[in-house]
C-alpha cells in the first residue's frame, strides 16, 4: 500500500474523506498533494511495484516542475524504474524531479541545497547577506565528465536553481570553478 500524503483510500477513489478535507483547509496538504496523489494512485495499478512501501510525503509544484518528498526506499523504486517517473510525467503534463527525505530538510536551506545539486560535484556552499536577505552560492567542481555536455549540463543548473530558488525562497547563484 502506498503511503501517500492524503489517505490510500482518499486516492484510489478520487476523493477526499473529512479528515483529509480538514486537512486541506488547515493548510496541512494542498491541492497539489491531492491532485498528484490520485495520479500516483492510478500509476500503482500499472506500476504494482510501487504498492510496496511507496512513501510520498509531499509534493510541491514550481512553474512546471512537481517536486516529490519521498522515503529512501522509494527514491531506490524511482531510480531503478525510470519508466514510472516519465508515465508520471506524461500524466502530470510537467517534469519530475525526486528528492529523499526532503520535507524535513526544506527548513534547512544549505541541506535542502545539497539535497537539489546533488547530482552535481559540490565543493562548498557560501552564504552572504545582500540587500536584507540571504544569498546562497554553490561553488561547483567543473568536473572533466560533465564538460562533455556541457549545454545540457548549463540547462539543467539552471533549471535547478530556478527550481531551488523559488522552492527555498532564496536567492542563489552558481559558481562553477574550474
Ligand atoms: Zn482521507
Amino acid at each position: 500500500m502506498m503511503e501517500l500524503p492524503i489517505c490510500y483510500y482518499d486516492a484510489r477513489h478520487k476523493k477526499l474523506c473529512p479528515r483529509c478535507i480538514r486537512k486541506l483547509r488547515n493548510g496541512e496538504i494542498t491541492e497539489i498533494d491531492r491532485d498528484v496523489s490520485f495520479v500516483l494512485a492510478e500509476l500503482e495499478k500499472t506500476h504494482p511495484i510501487l504498492s510496496q512501501n511507496t512513501k510520498i510525503e509531499k509534493i510541491w509544484k514550481v512553474e512546471n516542475v512537481y517536486v516529490l518528498s519521498v522515503s529512501k526506499k522509494t527514491k531506490k523504486i524511482f531510480d531503478q524504474h525510470p519508466e514510472i517517473k516519465k508515465d508520471l510525467e506524461e500524466k502530470l503534463g510537467g517534469k519530475v524531479v525526486i528528492f529523499p527525505n526532503f520535507q524535513q530538510l526544506k527548513d534547512r536551506p544549505e541541506q535542502a541545497l545539497r539535497a537539489i545539486f546533488s547530482g552535481f560535484p559540490i565543493m562548498g556552499i557560501d552564504q552572504d547577506y545582500i540587500y536584507g536577505y540571504h544569498r546562497y552560492t554553490i561553488r561547483l567542481k567543473n568536473a572533466p565528465t560533465t564538460s562533455a555536455t556541457t549545454q545540457d549540463v548549463t540547462t539543467t543548473l539552471e533549471e535547478l536553481k530556478q527550481l531551488a530558488q523559488k522552492l527555498l525562497n532564496l536567492e542563489v547563484t552558481v559558481n562553477i570553478v574550474s
